[in-house]
């Protein structure tokens, strides 16, 4: 017996915010599923609406080395900085700039930090 595989439409979509790398912008969109508990995190490039996480969505919002790679998989050149707090490879897109050092988003940004 054949198994259909096709990719189901999620219940909700939660885009999150988006960010410029090269010029483009990008985002990642949360998955939230009819049924299960699960959720996935796709990687969306804003301009062309292309799924770049088709094959294997994240099961977690990925860190920015995880976003890294996939753009780099995709021919785009991120620039990578170290997060001041936790010592993290993060991307310059997402990352906020305090005094003198950088903070990753993902990782150690908070609002009281502002
Ligand atoms: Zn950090």
């Amino acid at each position: 017996m054949a198994i259909i595989t096709m990719k189901r439409t999620p219940a909700v979509k939660i885009p999150h915010a988006e960010f410029q790398v090269d010029g483009q912008r990008f985002r990642v969109d949360e998955l939230v599923w009819h049924n299960t508990s699960g959720r996935s995190f796709d990687l969306v490039h804003c301009d062309t609406d292309e799924v770049l996480t088709l094959d294997e969505s994240f099961d977690k919002y990925p860190t920015d080395e995880q976003v890294a790679s996939v753009l780099e998989e995709h021919g785009f050149d991120p620039e990578m900085e170290m997060c001041w707090f936790c010592k993290k490879v993060i991307l310059q897109a997402t990352a906020h700039r305090v005094d003198q050092v950088w903070v990753g988003d993902s990782c150690c940004w908070d609002d009281r930090l502002r």
